[in-house]
This record gives C-alpha cells, sequence and structure tokens, in this order.
C-alpha cells in the first residue's frame, strides 16, 4: 500500500498555528438529515470548540431557517432554490476551515472538489463520491494538500485504527463489519415477498431510506468496499466483509503479524462525526460508551453472497475496476428508487445491477468531471430501460 493523503499520521492539514486557539469552522451541507441533524448534536455539546459557519439542505426550509438561528450561522443554502451553485458557494467560503459533505447523490462529488480547491478539508459522508469519482478526489486532495476524512462509521474505525501505523506494508487487509440488516435471518426464498417497510427496518441504525434498503440488500457494503478502496489506496483483495449483528465493532485491520486492531463504540454516528471534526483531538462524547458491567455478546460470521448477491457483484465491479463501480451505483440507485415508489420486487435490485453490468458500455474511467457524469448518465438509463421493461412484466 503506497502512502496517501488519508491514512498517514501527520497533523492536520487544515489548521495554521494559530487555529488551535480559536474555534474550528465548519460548513455543514446536508443539514437536516441523519449525519446533519448527528452533526449538530456534537456542536451543540461542544459548542466552545466548534463553530458552524455554514449550513445546506435540499429541502425543509423551515428546519434550516430554525439551525440557522440556534447556531448564529450566517450563510444557509437551500440548494433545490440556489441549485450546484450555492454549495460550491458554501463548500469555498473563505472562513471555513472544514467542510463537511453530508448531501446524497453524486452533486457531493462536484462540491468535494471545489472544496478542496479551495483549500479546505473535507470531512466526507457521502458514499458515491468516493465510489464514483475517487480517483478525482485522491487527485485534487494530493494537488492541493488538503485530507479528506471518512464520516462513515465504517471507514472512520479503519481510518481511527490505522493512526500511528505508518508503516502501510504492515496492513494486511481491511475488515469492513456489516450488521446484515433485517434479513440477515430471513430464508432466501421469502425475500422475493419482502416490503418496502420490511426493507426499512434496520436493526440498529436509523438512516435515510436510500441508504436503509442499500443495507437491507447489502448494497450498503459493496458501496463501502468501494469507497475504502479509494480512502485508503488499497487494492480490491485487501478488502473483506465480516458480518457482524451488533454493530458495536465498526470495522477492522488486520495486520501481517496476524494482529487485528478493530474500533467500537455504541451504535451513533457521533462519535464519526466527532472524530473527525475534533480530530487528532479527543473530548468528551455525545453519547456513552460500551456498559461491561452487563453481558453482551459480539458475533462475526461470514457474509452469504448467494442470498445477497448486490455483495457479490459488488465485489466483481470493484476487482474489475474502471466504470464498473460507478455503473453498480447507478443501476443501484435506479432500481432502489423503483423497489421504493414503483413497486419492483426485492429481489429485482440485483437482477437490475446485473443486467446493467452486463451491458455493453464504455467502461473506461474518464479522468474529468464531465465525462464522468455522462458515463454515470449513460449507465442510469440503462438500468431505466430495463426497469421500464421489468414493471410491465
Ligand atoms: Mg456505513
Amino acid at each position: 500500500m503506497e502512502n496517501n493523503v488519508y491514512t498517514d499520521v501527520k497533523p492536520f492539514l487544515g489548521i495554521s498555528p494559530d487555529v488551535e486557539t480559536r474555534k474550528r469552522r465548519i460548513v455543514l451541507l446536508g443539514a437536516t438529515g441523519s449525519i446533519g441533524r448527528s452533526t449538530l448534536q456534537v456542536i451543540r455539546m461542544h459548542s466552545s470548540r466548534l463553530e458552524l459557519v455554514g449550513i445546506a439542505a435540499d429541502q425543509s426550509a423551515r428546519e434550516l431557517d430554525d439551525i440557522a438561528d440556534e447556531f448564529k450561522v450566517s450563510h444557509s443554502v437551500l440548494f433545490s432554490r440556489e441549485g450546484i451553485e450555492g454549495l460550491i458557494r458554501l463548500a469555498t467560503l473563505p472562513e471555513a476551515d472544514i467542510v463537511l459533505v453530508a448531501t446524497t447523490g453524486t452533486i457531493a462529488l462536484r462540491v468535494t472538489l471545489a472544496a478542496l480547491s479551495a483549500g479546505k478539508d473535507v470531512a466526507l459522508a457521502n458514499k458515491e463520491t468516493m465510489v464514483v469519482g475517487g480517483h478525482l478526489v485522491t487527485a485534487a486532495a494530493k494537488a492541493f494538500g488538503r485530507r479528506v476524512f471518512p464520516v462513515d462509521s465504517e471507514h472512520n474505525a479503519i481510518f481511527q485504527c490505522l493512526e500511528g501505523n505508518t508503516d502501510h506494508g504492515s496492513v494486511r487487509r481491511l475488515l469492513l463489519t456489516a450488521s446484515g440488516g433485517p434479513f440477515r435471518n430471513t430464508p432466501a426464498e421469502q425475500l422475493e415477498y419482502v416490503t418496502v417497510e420490511d426493507a426499512l427496518r434496520h436493526p440498529n441504525w436509523s438512516m435515510g431510506r436510500k441508504i436503509t434498503v442499500d443495507c437491507a440488500t447489502m448494497a450498503n457494503k459493496g458501496l463501502e468496499m468501494m469507497e475504502a478502496r479509494w480512502l485508503f489506496n488499497v487494492e480490491p483483495e485487501k478488502i473483506d466483509v465480516v458480518i457482524h449483528p451488533q454493530s458495536v465493532v465498526h470495522s477492522m485491520v488486520e495486520f501481517i503479524d496476524n494482529s487485528i486492531l478493530a474500533q467500537m463504540s455504541t451504535p451513533s454516528m457521533t462519535f464519526a462525526i466527532q472524530h473527525i471534526l475534533m480530530y487528532p483531538e479527543r473530548i468528551e462524547g455525545v453519547h456513552d460508551s460500551l456498559d461491561f458491567s452487563k453481558l453482551f455478546t459480539l458475533e462475526f460470521q461470514p457474509p452469504d453472497m448467494k442470498k445477497f448477491p448486490c455483495l457479490q457483484l459488488a465485489y466483481d465491479s470493484l476487482y474489475a475496476g474502471g466504470l464498473y463501480p460507478v455503473a453498480y451505483n447507478a443501476a443501484n440507485e435506479a432500481a432502489v428508487d423503483a423497489f421504493l415508489n414503483k413497486g419492483l420486487p426485492f429481489t429485482a435490485i440485483p437482477e437490475i445491477i446485473s443486467h446493467v453490468l452486463d451491458c455493453n458500455l464504455n467502461y473506461r474511467l474518464p479522468d474529468n468531471i464531465d465525462d464522468l457524469m455522462d458515463a454515470e448518465a449513460e449507465a442510469g438509463s440503462e438500468a431505466e430501460k430495463c426497469l421500464r421493461s421489468y414493471i410491465r412484466l
């Protein structure tokens, strides 16, 4: 593993020497979603150290105004009204130290690139950014000497496990843990009949609808493997998935001496968010630690790739490289939308993805964002075509 911008242990590049004595200034994109709300909890608790200077949300103007009032934020953007220009204005705000990107979809990729090129560090909670444009983000972070910090709980755990291990050749593999979702114990033959409500019932985490369905199909873990590949600059064969139903071990790193480091906490996103916003400092957390005075059990088991073909397809896409992960993501997005809104059966989601991956799209990875977005749109329209014939049946 080559040294890279994420796992080195250099001091936080966003800090100039005087910053330690003043508050760290944060722009929060996606302030009203589940990551946004957890971020506000962290900032509320540590208001003497953290300051919100900009917020954005897609909808919910009223909630955005309430947040602006409570945190005395001077820059607020409703991007359903202002579009990507509004988001980019916030992501490049001169007074910001770090931009937390928690908006959904690939719009976040453009915003992340804008923040890095304006000299901001990025705290990344959006998966698609790395899945679709990991090569562009990595190049931009290097070019502008900035860092991309992982807020996704699994990647944040890996980041924590890698801290202090400066020899990257010493890492054998990254072990992403997965709860297994609501259908971990559902017999494979019953998956055909599960409803949207069943899929939205996640055992441990409360999140948005799209990501909750992704957890149920295990596409979420597939996307996280792709994300890890770029965040930590590792080859696909060094990334594995382990089912861990309790969601207490957030991920692990295995070293070449067979030692394994794990990061644990109760399942709340506030841990990862605070770790990044305060990095490298540790201060009191929002939620309690694990209670070892009570009996509890941690289980681990291998994933069932046959029952969850979305995970196998993600492995295949990751190994194939090029535009395959982009096509995987676009097809999954279209299929999940059809499952949520158009009555597509749950088990058809991997079938749609598989169909799109088998199409003769141009799978060469473009090195500029416009061509990349075109390629993504092409995969998306292929998925739509496939969906139309599927839903007519
Ligand atoms: Mg995650």
